[in-house]
């Protein structure tokens, strides 16, 4: 049963107050609340000015586009959300289409001033690991953050950057865990999904009914994430990841990114960053993003590698705690699948693949969709079916979800392969903020809005495993 529990406790030791952080840190508050509100083109931030421009030279004017079947570019800044919209004012007064997501980019404008205004952002602190008598509920994400121990969710803002952050971990943690929402009476998990998900769940937690204590862990295989395609999601702080590891008390993780756009962290022969030159209050063109208290971790070795001996792509090792070790792998999957080959396990390995666009376009062989392209995800998702392991799929919106689900069909090595496992839908732990898309503005995307996922097809019993 769900235990309410007191929304204070738990949390990371509360962060000095403001004049104390500014004494200690020397940043100050840069836009107050009341004023988040900046054309792009006129932003106190540099990075939200170049995002304007970035929108001027790739976005066309939708005016143009209709009536004249002409990409002109969008010239024009809306004074109500402060995004280039249109190539004219004319053009601009014309457009009814506007006013129906004007409102959603004028959010998206305050919520970007908002995040770099320099206040403190309390969704961003991410509470300590959970007490084993506590329950924690994965239904959605108000309830899961209330019964973690967050802070008060109480705007939208709130909500909306606190899901973006969590996005990717809670969507490995909500449907791996045994209180998952995705279940075979709502119908999101098939009969061979929920054997899986048996399968993964027996070294993801303890025997029914028994204590998820630390004791409980011992002898445990680690849990291995295969994070393929990773993109965003590998740049996230470690602590960020951390946070599937409290849901899962007697596990140990091991996290691997593994994709050409994989994020790195600084090689230590790597010439320092400059710092940003110092801040006066006659500049205010300095984003102040206020950095929340992380915990220590528990590093015990770290390695960053150009070109690792081990796996011969370039790649790095961080053992961050006794729970969690990441490693990254800046390669194309097929490149390392036949490392891995011979080890994959559906007990203890399971795949995530975030947005892998894989009903759009290839960008290198013409006429081609990326699921069939050699250079893209042609020859890995028949590696992935095989290694019969479960294979999780996330898409940006309905129709993204929809095109990737229908590129299945006909793509050699994987049409009549695989059975469903979690039936396409909405995820309950997708990000709640709008990203919106530089080449056009009016397309606007939620991260991980949906999921699904498919295994495999098994049609041998092996020896000493249950027939998953
Ligand atoms: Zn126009
Ligand atoms: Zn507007």
């Amino acid at each position: 049963m769900l235990r309410i529990i007191s929304r204070s406790r738990r949390s990371l030791p509360v962060a000095p107050s403001p004049t104390c952080r500014r004494q200690l840190f020397g940043w100050a508050t840069i836009l107050a609340e009341d004023n988040l509100f900046h054309p792009l083109s006129k932003s106190p931030f540099p990075q939200l000015v170049d995002f304007g421009k970035r929108i001027r030279t790739l976005a066309p004017c939708p005016v143009c586009l209709k009536s004249q079947d002409i990409r002109r570019a969008v010239r024009h800044e809306c004074e109500d959300c402060g995004f280039p919209t249109h190539c004219s004012h004319e053009h601009w007064q014309q457009d009814n289409e506007h006013k129906k997501y004007c409102g959603r980019l004028r959010t998206a404008n305050e919520d970007e001033h908002d995040v770099r205004s320099g206040r403190r952002i309390r969704e961003f602190e991410m509470p300590g690991p959970q007490p084993s008598d506590e329950t924690v509920s994965l239904a959605n994400w108000d309830i899961f953050w209330y019964t973690r121990g967050f802070t008060s969710m109480d705007t939208d803002r709130q909500r909306r950057n606190a899901s973006k952050l969590l996005t990717y971990p809670m969507s490995v943690a909500g449907t791996l865990h045994q209180h998952s929402s995705l279940t075979l009476r709502n119908q999101r998990v098939t009969p061979e999904g929920a054997r899986s998900l048996a399968a993964l769940r027996t070294v993801l937690h303890t025997p029914s009914g028994t204590p998820e204590t630390q004791a409980a862990a011992i002898n445990k295989p680690p849990m291995r994430i295969f994070i393929v395609g990773a993109r965003a999601e590998s740049s996230l702080p470690p602590h960020i990841w951390e946070q599937v590891c409290m849901l899962f008390p007697t596990a140990v993780f091991q996290l691997y990114f593994i994709g050409p756009e994989v994020s790195f962290p600084r090689h230590p022969d790597d010439p320092p960053t400059p710092s940003p030159p110092p801040q006066d209050s006659s500049s205010r063109s300095i984003s102040a993003i206020w950095k929340p208290p992380a915990p220590p971790g528990f590093i015990t070795r770290k390695t960053v590698r150009r070109m690792d001996a081990a796996y011969g792509v370039p790649s790095y090792h961080l053992a961050y705690s006794p729970q969690l070790s990441i490693t990254g792998l800046q390669t194309n999957f097929s490149d390392i699948y036949p490392r891995f080959q011979d080890t994959f396990d559906p007990y203890t390995d399971a795949f995530f693949l975030f947005s892998p666009g894989f009903g759009f376009p290839s960008p290198t062989t013409d006429d081609c969709l990326q699921i069939n392209s050699s250079a893209e995800w042609g020859p890995v998702i028949p590696q992935l079916l095989d290694s019969k392991c479960a294979i999780f799929v996330t898409g940006f919106s309905p129709t993204d979800v929809e095109r990737d689900v229908r590129s299945l069909e006909g793509a050699e090595g994987v049409s009549g392969e695989f059975d469903w496992i979690v039936t396409p839908g909405s995820n309950p732990f997708g990000s709640e903020k709008w990203d919106i898309a530089e080449f056009d503005p009016r397309v606007m995307v939620k991260t991980n809005w949906g999921i699904w996922g498919i295994r495999g097809k098994r049609r041998d019993v092996k020896e000493g495993y249950l027939a998953l």
